[in-house]
């Protein structure tokens, strides 16, 4: 147990979005074992102590983040694979980076993020949102087991045949609801040589936003991307993506988008799975943040596509800036039904989310401008997207959070809650509750 005047308590007690980082735990159970965090429960309970479990560190809305007890699962961060079954069994608190070191030297991977420091944990009890998605399915879609401690401290192992209603609700649900999952057994795959790019437009946007919306759900599924707009006057739009094929074959895909406007910078490269993701990851120095996301069902119309602009080029600003993104989703996500797991939003078609950043340098009054700003470019976003929302990008101020982030799967997440949470020891502001 870390209590504030211990060693490296500081940077431990940190979360990764500034925003929350006033918020710091009057202790924290290191844990290292599935008894760890057995004991680090029931001292909690006994003690009538908040508590707040932490993997990664990575919530947008600082629920890892606690006055109380923070029951960090970090040190469990092992990776074994069985080269027989193709499984890999991960500790509660393996991150994106020791997916990377461990399945690059065996050829390997599930479907990752982009960011090293994001907690596998927070990733696919969310669903589980990245590049190979499409082709491969979410993070959440190749979970074969998981164990988790409940707050009786009973640990449980949970699988298609052992516990299924709470292995459905650990495929999407969310963190932080119905336990500390201690392990996580995943199906890998393996991976090859593929094409990643990189294009940034500088001009034309309003030509080239609409020609991506409607142009980019019709990729194969070996195809997958994310494009950012950022806000502010001067034009500029990324796209970033990777394909299981050659440079070739994503040139012939994006000629149409090429004659709608040529871009700028253009960099394709084909590599090594893993040194491909080198080229695709993005940096993890915490920031001060606030993300809200819609997911898009049908084609943003060329009226969608004028909203977004329109509200990017408003931007009031901020010392770190802003954008709009998109993730392309569809594929084998869409294959598996809306209820066959915990997440809902499988028929959408991309995932859109605004990001806003500042620094310690904004003031109050900068901050309030840029929240309005954003709240509303969020709402004027619903009748070009859907009022879904991805559990994993949590947002404090999404209103109708439960139904956004759950839809018609809430009922069942309730019961389950009802089942193996009864006291409601897991609670943060946004938890699935014991009722409706
Ligand atoms: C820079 C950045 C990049 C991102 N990129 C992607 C991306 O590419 N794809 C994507 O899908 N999402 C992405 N996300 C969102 C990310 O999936 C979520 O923020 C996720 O919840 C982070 O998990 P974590 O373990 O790092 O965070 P934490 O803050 O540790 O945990 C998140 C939630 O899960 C709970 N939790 C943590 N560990 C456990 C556990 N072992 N058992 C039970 N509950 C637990 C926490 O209490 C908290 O409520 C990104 C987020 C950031 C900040």
């Amino acid at each position: 147990m870390l209590r504030r005047d211990s060693f490296d308590f500081t940077r431990i007690a940190a979360p990764w979005n500034l925003r929350f980082a006033s918020v710091v735990p009057a202790g924290i159970a290191r844990c290292g074992s599935a008894d760890d965090v057995r004991t680090a429960l029931l001292w909690a309970e006994a003690n009538n102590v908040p508590l707040a479990i932490r993997s990664g560190g990575h919530s947008y809305a600082g629920f890892s983040t606690t006055a109380g007890l923070l029951i960090d699962v970090s040190p469990m961060s092992h990776v074994a694979f069985d080269g027989e079954s193709g499984r890999a069994r991960l500790g509660g608190g393996a991150r994106n980076t020791d997916v990377h070191a461990t399945f690059a030297r065996l050829g390997r991977s599930i479907t990752h993020g982009r960011c090293q420091g994001v907690g596998v944990a927070g990733l696919v009890l969310g669903g589980g949102v990245g590049f190979s998605q499409r082709l491969r399915g979410l993070t959440c879609d190749r979970l074969i087991e998981t164990e988790i401690v409940t707050a009786s401290g009973e640990l449980l192992r949970c699988s298609a045949e052992e516990n299924a209603d709470l292995f459905w609700a650990c495929r999407g649900g969310g963190g932080g609801n119905f336990g500390v999952n201690t392990s996580f057994t995943f199906d890998t795959f393996p991976v090859g040589v593929v094409t990643v790019f990189r294009l940034v437009w500088t001009s034309r946007l309003s030509d080239v936003l609409p020609a991506l919306l409607d142009h980019l759900p019709a990729m194969p599924d070996r195809f997958g991307c994310k494009f950012l707009v950022d806000a502010g006057q001067a034009e500029r739009l990324e796209l970033l993506g990777q394909f299981v094929g050659t440079e070739g074959e994503v040139t012939a895909l994006l000629a149409p988008l090429l004659r709608s406007a040529r871009p700028a910078q253009q960099d394709m490269r084909t590599l090594p799975y893993w040194d491909a993701q080198d080229f695709l990851s993005e940096d993890d120095t915490p920031e001060y943040v606030h993300e809200r996301s819609r997911y898009l069902y049908r084609i943003a119309s060329a009226e969608g596509a004028r909203t977004i602009l329109d509200y990017l080029r408003r931007f009031p600003g901020t010392h770190a800036g802003a954008n709009w993104k998109v993730f392309l989703a569809g594929g084998a996500v869409a294959k598996v039904a809306p209820d066959a797991t915990a997440f809902v939003h499988r028929q959408a078609l991309m995932l859109s989310s605004i990001e806003l950043n500042w620094t310690a340098d904004d003031d109050a009054a900068t901050l309030a401008r840029n929240e309005s700003w954003l709240a509303e470019f969020h709402a004027a976003m619903q009748p070009h997207a859907s009022a879904e929302c991805y559990q994993n990008f949590i947002d404090p101020a999404e209103t109708n959070y439960l139904r956004a982030y759950y839809g018609t799967n809430l009922e069942r997440l309730v019961e389950i809650k009802r089942r193996y949470d009864p006291r409601n020891v897991f609670r943060f502001a946004q938890s699935i509750p014991l009722s409706l």
